[in-house]
């Protein structure tokens, strides 16, 4: 199952071991701000619940987001009679209108019928859930259910992402060689100490845990999968593995759409007049919807999980196709030998303090951050109250405590 052209550039870098960190990336070469470091498609992703439920669309397979740019603005602001300028351009073929094809049994829909296609070779074929679709008892649409109780938005992982990783290898030619992709990933839910517990198996967890548990065994019998949850612990192992590398994906035709219109050439006061009019557009959209803005999933990606995090990192992870394809840009010149690290936390998260990032990191990624800007700022004696800390932290989403 391991195909190679999953990555589709590699540029300059190589993994390596390291004696702190584990493995990491490293420049093998000279790299320059801006340059595409690697790019590089998923071994699984999965649109988040919440996310499908809320009438983001997205191609199952992927995460195209599949609804043009000026219905996308209009379920966004509640507008409903928005007329986007140059709307043609969110449409790779520039009709105003997105292919969408479907499962012939279930409905379930993807960008294309290559999409379906490879759905279907790697997990549909098992994973389709037919007439079915619509059952609510269904164990498949209870094992959702139970996850979407467990983990309201903002999301962060999903156990659709541990069900397709099962089917994968059941229906793989070579199950030994897929479990063994998968089990590469880093997967720890404890620290050498035993003391730091993933996030996602946090106590308040524990009977959720039993649940899903119990629900995944139910959908194996069903759906005829390899039983390779076999324990409590098993899926423990899953969920810091997902937890600890999927890497948060988004897409959307209407961010697709406003790269496109800055590429267009237009008069100074056609440029003017369009860039206004996109402005109160996500002004309207940020009343409505929030931070809400795209189809939002999680994926494994082989060569990028292998990117270590730091609060002052040397390169990003990029979205620009409109689907979970991945592209990690440099942020600035980087000398060979030098290790290529991305931020793991949003923007908002960024800003925190010393304290507060490094208790992020804690509990979803189970290191201590001790990157140049962890060092530094423990040098400079904090000058934020405990109250003023508290208070910025409540302006940021937390990622998910409820
Ligand atoms: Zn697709
Ligand atoms: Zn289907
Ligand atoms: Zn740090």
């Amino acid at each position: 199952m391991a195909e190679a052209n999953d990555v589709l550039r590699q540029y300059n870098v190589t993994v390596k071991g390291t004696e702190k960190k584990g493995k990491g990336l490293f420049a093998e070469g000279r790299i320059k701000e801006g340059d595409v470091i690697l790019i590089e498609k998923p071994l699984v992703c999965s649109q988040f619940l919440w996310n499908k439920t809320y009438s983001y669309t997205a191609c199952e397979y992927c995460l195209k987001s599949m609804e043009t740019a000026q219905n996308m603005a209009r379920r966004l602001s509640s507008k409903y009679d928005l007329e986007l300028p140059y709307a043609e351009q969110c449409c790779d073929n520039l009709k105003q209108r997105i292919e969408v094809f479907q499962c012939p049994r279930c409905k379930e829909k993807y960008c294309s019928e290559i999409c379906f296609q490879n759905a279907e070779q790697k997990y549909h074929r098992l994973l389709c859930l037919g007439d079915g679709r619509r059952n609510a008892s269904h164990p498949i649409n209870q094992l959702d259910e139970a996850w979407k109780k467990v983990h309201y938005p903002p999301e962060t992982a999903t156990v659709n992402l541990i069900l397709k990783m099962v089917a994968m290898i059941t229906q793989s030619s070579d199950p030994k060689e897929t479990r063994e992709d998968f089990l590469q990933f880093h997967a720890a839910i404890r620290d050498q100490s035993q003391k730091m517990v993933h996030k996602l198996l946090g106590e308040k967890f524990t009977e959720q845990l039993e649940t899903m548990y119990n629900l995944l065994q139910e959908v194996s019998t069903t759906m005829d999968l390899n039983k390779e949850v076999g324990s409590l612990d098993d899926l423990r192992t899953l969920f810091g593995l997902i937890g600890m590398n999927g890497q948060g994906i988004g897409t959307s035709s209407l961010s697709k759409y406003v790269h496109n219109i800055d590429a267009m050439n237009l008069s100074e006061d056609e440029r003017e007049k369009v860039d206004t009019f996109i402005d109160e557009i996500y002004d309207n959209i940020s009343e409505v919807s929030g931070q809400f803005l795209n189809c939002e999933g999680s994926g494994l990606f082989k060569v990028q999980s292998r990117s270590n995090h730091s609060c002052e990192p040397n390169a990003e992870v990029t979205f620009p196709n409109n689907n979970s394809t991945l592209v990690l840009v440099a942020l600035q010149n980087i000398q060979p030998g030098e290790e290529i690290c991305i931020c793991y936390l949003d923007d908002c998260q960024r800003a925190r303090s010393r304290h507060s990032r490094r208790k992020i990191l804690r509990e979803n990624y189970l290191f201590e951050c001790t990157c140049t800007r962890c060092e530094l700022d423990m040098g400079e004696i904090s000058q934020t109250s405990s109250s003023e800390e508290e208070e910025s932290e409540d302006d940021c989403d937390e990622m998910d405590e409820d």
